[in-house]
């Protein structure tokens, strides 16, 4: 990187000309950068900071100057040591008087530890897993602390994960009001540096257009853009800055939920398939059902054909957690758009789960002589040809697959109906791929076993109706979680063996597949060798992770799945589908590690026959936020609740993985403000009243980024 462009703005290049004036010289000749220059092309920056910044996706001024401070820090917050006191928040200037870092227990978690201080006293510290802490702090060096001191079981007082400056205090000559914007810090890239140089970049916030209408700005009594800029860095009270941050939290919530109402609108105005809800059609495959079905399943299936009925194109979320019946839902639809004459797709985004789909299809469909066929990446040659033939020929109904759905000579010229399971594990590109291949304006109806909180719903997946399964079918006995510690691991065998003694089987997830360098994670490979070995010599074990060729990878659950082993040692590949039912026990090794969703999405695989089944979480020294986490689990069964309870416990921020849902980065805004998101959609609703094709050229760009989400034209 370290060979530099040439810089055809040379002119501007003299570091004596001063911020302020930049930007100002009217005319042909560009003098000065504007928010679009390369911080590469700015003068006496270091390659090292460039690289740090280009680390954080800053690479031009406007990036910078939209690279907002984690927060601000209250001068008046700053404490002797000596004065502090538990429970309060407060920054501390202090030298460190002792470090170390230790590994805990199971060489799962780094700690650094120390003992910090100033002429009033001293403070125990303590990091979990940020080892290059320890590189850093060494003794007598000065560092500024930020965090709650308290007093754990009756000790001294301690801080734990405070954030760390490496400034000193002195040369902070930005500060306004005693509000000094604290950016988060990364090896190369120290807050002070970032902050003096937003300080001398900051005129040329002046050049910034408007991203909100004047009008939206007005009635909401939102800062001028510039203006917020300013005062979210470099604040002259905290009433500003409150109103700074208002203003951007207000148009990233505003801008998602008017892309969506404006997708919503023009879906809404397409022509679409049509398959009419036929009560007959219904009732005979209700009928056929070994199951009564539950009301929410009812409901559900009552959403769904209505919509299906509908001359403009469906686009609904089925979500329920796993085993909670929204395939038989999806079987329905199909066999409704069947029988009004088209073809439906049904894709997962794995093989093993479409093969589980096909079964699954093939049960509850045969009865109406509808045969689904499969496509996946190791479909034969041969057979791939039939299907595609049958398909294009419109003699195939019902086809079930995987991407390879999606390749360019796949052709469904009746698709009426498109099903896709666990749509967030596709890529967006894929997802739009299978949009633009069919010319008809199918229905699409998505499923997923991730419980999406209601209030993210909206902003989330502001274009699709949303219909949920909360309830289990009847006779499922609620999953008994417990947490193992070190000393349970014995006992926890134990009732492993007996469930297998007692016919059933269970499963074992680790979160690596190898041990890498580094890497304190249990493998699964590691584990299955030791298990075989030493554990459970006498009982049949299968490994699966994710590196096996999916044809492997599938033989190997098939084979766990009709009872020819009886523990599964996995990684998270287990995830999404493998119905077994007979499985009672799941142990997930270090469950510290895992997110809420996902050890919810695990513990799903058991319970899904009459047995009790019991979930054990096997824990090493966990941190404060991965305890919360799983006491949350062993107290809530409900998804919906416990995805509540993960959104909050992760905060602001990207809560819920917006990015990998294409979003764009959240930088102020809170998903979780309420009152914020309703008044941002009732603007966004008003907005798109007033201008209902979206001409206004400020609205346009500010849709723009959210285009891959939402579609619209
Ligand atoms: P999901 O797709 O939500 O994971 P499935 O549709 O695969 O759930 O259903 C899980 C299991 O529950 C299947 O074996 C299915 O036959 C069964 N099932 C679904 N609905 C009912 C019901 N209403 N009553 C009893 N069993 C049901
Ligand atoms: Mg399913």
């Amino acid at each position: 990187m370290l060979a530099r462009e040439p810089s055809p703005t040379a002119t501007w290049r003299r570091p004596q000309i001063a911020a302020d004036q930049w930007g100002q010289a009217a005319g042909s000749r560009p003098v000065g950068p504007t928010l679009d220059t390369p911080l590469q092309r700015l003068p006496k920056i270091s390659a090292e900071r460039l690289a740090g910044m280009r680390r954080l996706g800053l690479v031009t001024v406007r990036d910078l100057l939209w690279h907002f401070p984690r927060r601000h820090e209250d001068q008046r917050l700053r404490v002797p040591v000596g004065r502090l006191r538990p429970g309060e928040r407060a920054t501390v200037e202090v030298e460190v008087l002792s470090v170390h870092l230790r590994r805990a227990r199971q060489r799962r978690m780094e700690l650094v530890e120390g003992e910090v201080g100033d002429e009033t006293g001293s403070l125990g510290v303590i990091w979990f897993n940020q080892p290059h802490l320890a590189r850093i702090l060494h003794p007598g060096r000065r560092v500024t602390l930020h965090g709650q001191a308290a007093r754990h079981q009756g000790q001294r007082l301690q801080m734990r994960n405070p954030e760390v400056q490496l400034e000193r205090r002195e040369g902070v000559q930005v500060s306004v009001g005693g509000l000094v914007p604290i950016y988060p810090e990364t090896a190369r890239l120290t807050s002070r540096w970032l902050r003096a140089k937003v300080g001398e970049l900051l005129p040329l916030v002046a050049l910034a257009e408007e991203t909100l209408p004047e009008e939206v700005r007005r009635r909401e009594g939102l800062l001028p853009l510039g203006e917020a800029l300013r005062q979210v860095h470099f604040p002259e009270s905290q009433a500003r800055l409150d109103a700074a941050r208002a203003r951007f939290g207000f148009e990233e919530l505003f801008y998602p939920q008017l892309a969506a109402l404006l997708a919503r609108r023009q879906r809404l105005a397409r022509a679409g398939t049509r398959s009419p809800y036929d009560v007959e059609v219904a009732r005979a495959f209700t009928r056929a059902l070994p199951f009564r079905l539950t009301d929410d399943q009812r409901r559900a299936a009552h959403e769904i054909l209505i919509d299906l009925d509908r001359p403009s194109p469906m686009n609904r979320l089925l979500q329920g957690d796993v085993g909670s019946g929204k395939t038989v839902v999806a079987a329905m639809a199909a066999r409704m758009a069947i029988a009004a004459g088209h073809q439906v797709v049904l894709m997962a985004p794995t093989e093993i789960l479409a093969r589980q789909h096909l079964e699954t299809m093939r049960e509850l469909l045969s009865p109406f002589e509808i045969y689904p066929r499969l496509l996946v990446g190791s479909t034969g040659a041969r057979q791939r040809r039939e299907i595609l033939g049958g398909l294009l020929a419109g003699t195939d109904k019902l086809v079930v697959g995987t991407h390879a759905l999606i390749e360019d000579e796949v052709r469904f010229p009746q698709l009426g109906l498109c099903i896709v399971d666990e749509q967030h594990r596709f890529g967006v590109a894929q997802r739009l791929r299978l949009r633009e291949k069919v010319d008809l304006n199918p229905d699409f109806l998505s499923m997923t076993a991730t419980p999406i909180p209601r209030s993210l719903n909206l902003t989330l997946y502001g274009d699709l109706d949303v219909s949920q399964i909360r309830t289990l079918p009847p006779g499922r006995v609620p999953v008994r979680t417990e947490l193992v510690e070190a000393a349970g691991r014995d006992a926890a065998y134990q009732l492993i063996r007996s469930e297998v003694g007692a016919g059933r089987q269970g499963f074992i997830i680790c979160p690596l597949i190898d041990d890498s360098p580094g890497a304190e994670a249990r493998s699964a490979t590691a584990e299955y060798e030791r298990l075989t070995k030493e554990v459970f010599q006498d009982l049949r074990l299968v490994l699966v992770h994710g590196r096996l060729p999916a044809r492997e990878k599938a033989e190997r659950m098939e084979a766990f799945a009709t009872h020819q082993y009886d523990l599964l040692v996995a990684t998270s590949v287990v995830e999404v589908g493998v119905d077994v039912p007979n499985a009672t026990v799941m142990a997930i090794e270090d469950a510290g590690r895992f997110g809420l969703a996902q050890l919810h999405q695990f513990r799903g695989r058991v319970g899904r026959g009459a047995q009790p089944a019991h979930c054990l979480l096997f824990v090493g020294e966990e941190d404060p936020a991965a305890t919360a986490r799983l006491r949350a689990l062993i107290e809530h069964s409900d998804g919906f609740e416990l995805a509540e309870i993960d959104l909050r416990l992760r905060g602001a921020g990207d809560p819920y993985g917006l990015r990998q849902h294409g979003f764009p980065e959240m930088r102020v805004g809170d998903l979780l403000d309420d009152p914020l998101r309703e008044r941002a959609r009732a603007a966004a609703e008003e907005v798109l009243k007033a201008d209902p094709e979206l001409t206004d050229p400020i609205l346009r760009r500010g849709i723009r980024d959210y285009r891959v989400v939402f579609e619209f034209d």
